[in-house]
């Protein structure tokens, strides 16, 4: 059996459409939803990330600003700055950039930013809405695979759902809204015990650890769906050979590069899965879309503004 690929480019394009259709009837009200990244020090990856995420701004119209603190900045300044976004008008998002450097009290950081403005969905306030069902802004690559599932007709209700991972940003938001969508959710983590076992009786694998194909095929019920967030970079050339002994092409734009991007999963799990989300191009193009999105329900919300999604709900 070879798996169906959940294409997350295709499903991103799509959600670009509809937030296209939000931006005008927003501009049409003389609203331009803003996001300010703050990126604290130097990260070479944290810095393509940011940088992605204002050129998303960029391409869908949205304002954008990108404030870049030196790495010394300490816990103090650093929620000052983000205390003046609370208090502008024009700023509907703030996205903290994360790791922050590590003097920096990262969870008084997150906890300063307005819950109403709080776009990755990291604010206990927004995280405690999440709990209770009530609706609030959603860390951005749960709600990413949450769009994966559901625009490709993958029947959550019901199934059994092991998500591979316990974190506050993927693991834990991820299982709270599979269990909102009806799954019986198991959470696994690095003190499981029999994780195979465990992945084997899932309909539904969400594989969140950060472990370069450590999800083996014999792992996988023939038919289940595997949705792999992990995203490691493989420099390792013997490591890179035994993950894509069986592709070829990948194996030699491997050793173009000297680096690969590989998920939790191991990519001959498509053998066996009846669905999965491939590494690159699965789920991580839905996180920037998330944020994308959560920036601009936050700006409809926060300014009362009347757009279809809006219409939708009422
Ligand atoms: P994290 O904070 O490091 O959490 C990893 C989780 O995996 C922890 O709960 C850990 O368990 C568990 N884990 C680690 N090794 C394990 C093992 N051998 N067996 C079972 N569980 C294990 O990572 P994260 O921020 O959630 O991110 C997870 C992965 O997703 C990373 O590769 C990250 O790059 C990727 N990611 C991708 C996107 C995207 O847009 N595609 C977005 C966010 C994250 P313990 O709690 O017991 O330590």
């Amino acid at each position: 059996m070879t798996a169906r690929i959940l294409n997350g480019n295709a499903i991103r394009d799509q959600i670009y459409g509809e937030l296209d259709l939000e931006i005008a009837a927003l501009r049409a009200q003389g609203i331009r939803p803003g996001l300010a990244a703050i990126l604290a020090g130097e990260n070479p990856a944290s810095q393509i990330y940011v940088r992605n995420k204002i050129t998303a701004c960029e391409k869908l119209g949205l304002a954008s600003w990108m404030l870049t603190p030196p790495a010394a900045i300490s816990t103090r300044e650093l929620i000052a700055l983000i205390e003046d976004l609370n208090s502008r008008d024009d700023v509907d998002g703030i996205l903290v950039q994360l790791p922050l450097p590590e003097h920096v009290d990262a969870k008084r950081a997150l906890e300063s930013v307005s819950p109403p403005k709080d776009v990755d969905g990291l604010h206990p306030s927004n995280l405690g809405r999440l709990v209770a069902g009530r609706p609030g802004l959603i860390p951005c690559t749960p709600a990413g695979v949450m769009e994966i599932l559901r625009r490709s007709g993958i029947a959550v209700e019901g199934a059994h759902a092991v998500v591979v991972g316990r974190s506050e940003i993927v693991g834990k938001p991820m299982a709270l809204l599979l269990l909102q969508a009806n799954a019986t959710v198991t959470i696994c983590h690095s003190k499981t015990r029999d994780l195979p076992a465990v992945v084997r009786s899932a309909d539904l694998v969400v594989a969140a650890m950060g472990r370069a194909a450590m999800v083996q095929p014999g792992w996988i019920r023939p038919g289940a769906t595997v949705i792999d967030v992990g995203t490691t970079r493989v420099t390792d050339p013997a490591e890179a050979a035994r993950i894509f002994a069986a592709y070829p092409e990948r194996l030699e734009k491997f050793r173009e590069k000297g680096w690969a991007i590989v998920g939790d999963v191991h990519p001959t799990a498509a053998e066996i899965a009846g669905a999965i989300t491939p590494v690159p191009g699965g789920v991580g193009p839905l996180t920037i879309a998330m944020l994308m999105s959560n920036t601009v329900k936050a700006a409809r919300l926060r300014r009362g503004a009347r757009t279809p999604a809006a219409a939708a709900k009422s």
